[in-house]
């Protein structure tokens, strides 16, 4: 395996598929939930960082005359609810996981504290980090950045609906050129929206690589770990 450990970030918004009905998808729970398995299986210690866009997002709020900053609090209780959904779905296919939080809520799931969240991935639970880093202005990305750092992941992979960085908007343009490789300074030169900037800085300063890659493929994410070449590595 070229990946000792990982850390995954979702899109709220994938969570819902083409169920526009529901902001969850079974299908897209089922889906999500063979494919990590496929990785768990190979002994890979996951982490996963899930948005919550599907549900609520902070940017939303004052158009509903909602406070930015409730409005913030909001999107990341979504971003829980997400990820008790995907806990539930990964138990079901026999996977050990826990739920860690950025905002205290014992009932439900534990507190992100470093060293225990570590200590799962040691012990082969997945851990899924929800409600963010527990304070506004921030996005899930960040969240992604900063806890993959924290926990020590080789990588982040964003899964997203197209199979990596393009030039231009592929969906968009049919001239859009995909790249298989870039490095941190040309992704920022050519201004390609990778992650927001407070993400990605995080990852440049901090050495640590970002893949870029279609989630919604099957086997996706056991090729990028066992270091087969898919979508775009910015590194
Ligand atoms: N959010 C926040 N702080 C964080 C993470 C998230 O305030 O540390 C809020 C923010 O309002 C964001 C919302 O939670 O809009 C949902 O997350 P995001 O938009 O990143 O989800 P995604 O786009 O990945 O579904």
């Amino acid at each position: 395996m070229k990946y000792k450990r990982i850390l995954i970030k979702l899109s709220g918004e994938s969570l819902q598929g083409n169920n526009k009905g529901t902001n969850i998808s079974p299908d897209v729970l089922e889906q999500y939930s063979e494919e990590i398995k496929k990785i768990k299986e190979e002994g890979v210690e996951i982490a996963i960082v899930i948005g919550g866009g599907n549900i609520f997002r902070g940017g939303q709020a004052e158009t509903l005359g909602i406070d930015r900053v409730q409005g913030d609090y909001m999107g990341m209780l979504a971003t829980l609810v997400n990820g008790m959904a995907l806990q539930s779905a990964l138990e079901r296919h026999g996977m050990y996981t826990r739920l860690m939080s950025g905002i205290k809520m014992e009932q439900v799931c534990e507190p992100f504290i470093r060293r225990r969240a570590i200590r799962h991935l040691e012990k082969g639970r997945i851990v899924i980090f929800g409600a963010g880093i527990g304070n506004p202005y921030f996005t899930t990305d960040s969240t992604a950045s900063l806890r993959a750092i924290e926990v020590q992941a080789e990588v982040v992979l964003k899964g997203t609906r197209v199979d990596g960085v393009y030039s231009k908007d592929p969906e968009k343009f049919d001239d859009a050129v995909r790249y298989e490789k870039l490095s941190f300074q040309e992704a920022y030169e050519k201004s390609l929206n990778i992650m927001d900037m407070t993400a990605f800085t995080l990852c440049m300063e901090n050495n640590l690589p970002i893949v870029v890659f279609d989630m919604n493929k099957k086997g996706n994410l056991l090729k990028i770990v066992q270091g087969e070449k898919t979508g775009t590595l910015i590194s």
